[in-house]
């Protein structure tokens, strides 16, 4: 098949896969780029290995459960690490293979090599340059590694998931996303977890109802959390890590330390200046809401565009754009408001609109609060009584619902459905006059006064 193609993609994760795909459902002639594994970062280390790991720990918590319930159990030995990541590891090879198997049911042409921009139309990619009439960067990032001394002896997100055993202790640096989910899971499956963050918090971009959910959720499953730990070099010793900060305290020994500062966009090597892309100061590319860059025709999605780092966003994004390119859906695009997120910890947290204060600097005193905490009825038998949390916060005087947040058992699942209903505009009103489902978390939601 030779060029010149409708679409070329470049980066072959959640966004440009589903960018692709679409506009070859639409009858776009597409060509793609991919320079790893097929899927991405979600698929090969993101979402899909660490949703397993999150389930293998979520076992862990239930075992421990299990004799309030009457269960006599006897676990003989610890979680088998290495069996765990064999099943893993064979079901993201699965994967890979699907998604290929989906790009030739569709005739994309898939490039195995590393792709880079030679000119507004033209792609070079490995012995091939593909011109294309559009052309799509996804090529999402990698994990930052901080510039310190003795850095390269941790690991990152990436680096999880090769290990072949638990390890004995562990210390995870960072606040967000990864920091709190690896350290929970990490935690449940048998490592003795130090978690060090800059400042007194977890997750401080979310709610504060979450970010005391996820600290009080990782001591209570046994995690160590150090604040004001900003890190300034690692070394080993004859008996593990050690980790100093600017404080002057010395952390460790460790057997494995993660870093889960942020991620990089991958630009650097793209030949961004070749087709006249600009990339901001953190070298992310900036889109207009049809995510196009400042040269038409070339287009960014995902990861790669710095704004919320989700596979569904990249998705969504890809896919309203090959509607738009090829579908003829004029002026279809996505909106970036009301975007559900859930934080895989043990509870899981879950959030969709504005957080508290975001509502009060928009809507000053229009907004008011509901929130309620509670010992979730499945904790009605159990020793440990770890509460749930929820909040809803809303604005005006019909009380539209602009923000939900709750963290507890199942709340992972919940939240997809209420986020239907505030991204359709519900008010209060609405979740009081809808009938609750008895005997559940989510109730709690209909029902808070
Ligand atoms: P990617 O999926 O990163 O895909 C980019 C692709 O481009 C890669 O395959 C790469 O090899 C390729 N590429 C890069 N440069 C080139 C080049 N020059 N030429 C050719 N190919 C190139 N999100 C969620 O929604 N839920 C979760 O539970 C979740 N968990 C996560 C857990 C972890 C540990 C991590 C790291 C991320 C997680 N994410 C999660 C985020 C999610 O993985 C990303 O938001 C998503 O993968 C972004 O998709 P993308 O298409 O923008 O980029
Ligand atoms: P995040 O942006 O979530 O968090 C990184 C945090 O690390 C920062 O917010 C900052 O917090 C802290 N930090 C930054 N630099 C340093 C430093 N030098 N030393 C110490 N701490 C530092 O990034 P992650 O890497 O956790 O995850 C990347 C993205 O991947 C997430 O934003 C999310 O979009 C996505 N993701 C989604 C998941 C999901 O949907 N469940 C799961 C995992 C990832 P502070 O300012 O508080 O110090």
């Amino acid at each position: 098949m030779g060029g010149p193609w409708d679409l070329v993609v470049i980066g072959g994760g959640s966004g440009g896969l589903a960018a692709a795909q679409r506009a070859a459902d639409h009858g776009a002639r597409v060509a793609l780029v991919e320079s790893g594994r097929l899927g991405g970062t979600c698929v090969n280390v993101g979402c899909v290995p660490k949703k397993v790991m999150w389930n293998a720990a979520h076992l862990a918590h239930l075992l421990g459960d299990a004799p309030d319930y009457g269960f006599r159990l006897a676990v003989t030995g610890p979680q088998d690490w290495r069996l765990l990541r064999e099943k893993r590891d064979a079901y993201v090879r699965r994967l890979n293979d699907i998604y290929a198997g989906n790009l030739e049911r569709r005739r994309i042409h898939l490039v195995r090599g590393t792709a880079r921009l030679t000119g507004p139309r033209t792609v070079a990619a490995g012995s091939e340059v593909l011109e294309g009439r559009h052309i799509i960067i996804a090529t999402g990032g990698c994990p930052l590694v901080p510039d310190l001394p003795g850095a390269g002896l941790g690991i990152t997100s990436d680096g999880f998931f090769e290990l072949e055993h638990c390890p004995a202790r562990t210390a995870v640096v960072g606040s967000g996303y990864i920091a709190v989910e690896l350290a929970g899971l990490l935690q449940a499956l048998g490592s003795a977890v130090t978690l060090l963050a800059r400042h007194d918090a977890v997750l401080r971009r979310f709610d504060v109802l979450l970010q005391e959910a996820a600290a009080a959720g990782l001591q209570a499953g046994g995690v160590s959390l150090r604040w004001h730990s900003i890190p300034e070099a690692l070394e080993r010793r004859a008996d593990g890590l050690h980790l100093r900060t600017r404080d002057g305290v010395e952390h460790g020994p460790f057997d494995s330390l993660v870093w889960a500062v942020g991620r990089l966009p991958a630009t650097a090597e793209l030949g961004l200046e070749a087709a006249g892309v600009d990339s901001d100061a953190g070298g992310f590319i900036p889109t207009d809401r049809f995510q196009e860059t400042g040269v038409p025709g070339i287009f960014a999605i995902g990861d790669v565009t710095g704004r919320e780092q989700l596979t569904p966003v990249a998705i969504a994004a890809g896919r309203r754009l090959a509607d738009r390119l090829y579908g003829g859906m004029e002026g279809r695009h996505l909106d970036y408001r009301n975007i559900p997120t859930v934080v895989f910890t043990h509870p899981p947290l879950g959030t969709v609109g504005l957080t508290e204060e975001q509502a009060r600097t928009l809507h000053g005193d229009a907004v008011r609060v509901y929130r309620s905490e509670f010992v979730p009825m499945y904790h009605a038998l159990t020793e440990a009584k770890p509460k749930a949390r929820l909040k809803l916060v809303t604005a005006g005087v019909d009380e539209r619902v602009v923000g939900c947040h709750i963290a507890g058992p199942g709340v992972d699942e919940a939240l997809q459905g209420f986020a239907v209903a505030i991204r359709m505009g519900a008010t209060k009103r609405d979740f009081d006059d809808t009938v609750a489902i008895h005997p559940t978390l989510a109730e709690e939601l209909v029902t808070l006064r």
